[in-house]
């Protein structure tokens, strides 16, 4: 046994060797992750952060993979994902969260508890500490309206607290999309709503994104981030990329600004068809197209 494993197993932290990421992530593309643990708390989560500098291990944190292309070659460092910190609570109007807990269900538990404004993340197939770190939103929403605190490992494995400002969060941009952080509980503030109004609102939305997206293919949600002034989906759409392919990796049909995994897709086609995409829209409207989509390597 590995000092590694060795040490996950002294510490009570779960974990899985040779895991495919094509597996995991929703857009089912990517090699095989050496090893991927499950700590359950901050405290065991501090530990292992540790253990790792001294060690000189590398990790990488994740939620449900919703927001990521792995490589082919896989991945090495450490994978800390964030199933089993999957508490849910609420206090004195404030609600918190573990950082593995699917958006869909942090949604539901506000609206079964009286309080409106999460609704927007009901369909955002993401966790609410990758949902966090992206500043995730939809319909008019995101995290950073309702988002009270977070609490965090940092690099040295020291367990802190954020308030609200201290976020910095802008558009698919927070504090932690600059740093080496493990996300591990956030704390929601909410207004007060009605239970049957807020279901309608979710049945809506869900609605919508059931027209416009192409959710039954293997996808990472929208590939670029929206340029100002414009929709990224659009601007494909009007360079004629619509339905474009490279190998396996191919422009949604049904929404441009989409690439689905219609064939078993490697991550250099997703690479290769993003950057004729990035091309294609510069040359054609002078619109430089950035990636919401986070290319992993080692
Ligand atoms: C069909 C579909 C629809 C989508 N619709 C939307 C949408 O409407 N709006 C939207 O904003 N996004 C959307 N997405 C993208 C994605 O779901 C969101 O970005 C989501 O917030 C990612 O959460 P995750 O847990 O899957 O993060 P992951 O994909 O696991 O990780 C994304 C990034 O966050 C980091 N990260 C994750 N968890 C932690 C943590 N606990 N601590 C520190 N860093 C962490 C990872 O290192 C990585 O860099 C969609 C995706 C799909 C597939």
């Amino acid at each position: 046994m590995s000092v590694l494993t060795e040490f996950l197993t002294d510490q009570g932290i779960e974990y899985r060797l040779n895991v495919s990421l094509k597996e995991l992530s929703s857009f089912k593309i990517g090699g095989n992750a050496e090893i991927i643990c499950y700590p359950k708390s901050a405290n065991k989560t501090s530990l292992l952060i540790k253990f790792c500098n001294e060690r000189n291990i590398k990790y990488l944190p994740f939620g449900k993979c919703s927001n990521v292309l792995f490589p082919e070659s896989g991945i090495k460092s450490l994978i800390i994902k964030t199933d089993k910190m999957n508490s849910t609570g609420f206090e004195n109007g404030l609600f918190s969260f573990g950082s593995g807990v699917m958006l869909a269900k942090a949604s539901k538990y506000t609206i079964d508890n009286g309080y409106k404004g999460m609704e927007f993340a009901y369909g955002i197939p993401g966790s609410v500490g990758g949902a966090v770190y992206m500043n995730a939103g939809a319909y008019g929403g995101e995290m950073s309206q309702c988002v009270e605190k977070t609490e965090y490992v940092d690099s040295t494995g020291n367990i802190c607290v954020i308030e609200k400002d201290k976020h910095d969060f802008s558009y698919r941009h927070s504090f932690f999309s600059d740093g080496r952080y493990v996300i591990t509980k956030t704390f929601v503030k909410l207004e007060k709503g009605d239970v049957d109004s807020s279901l309608q609102l979710v049945e809506q939305l869900q609605n919508l994104r059931k027209t416009k997206q192409p959710l039954d293919m293997p996808s990472a949600g929208s590939v670029f981030k929206r340029p100002e002034g414009y929709y990224a989906g659009k601007l494909i759409e009007d360079c004629g990329l619509k339905g474009y392919k490279v190998g396996g990796a191919m422009v949604s049909t049904k929404h441009c600004g989409f690439i689905v995994n219609f064939n078993n897709a490697k991550s250099e086609d997703v690479k290769k068809l993003i950057s004729v995409i990035k091309d294609t829209v510069l040359e054609k409207y002078g619109v430089k197209l950035e990636c919401e989509l986070k290319f992993i390597e080692d």
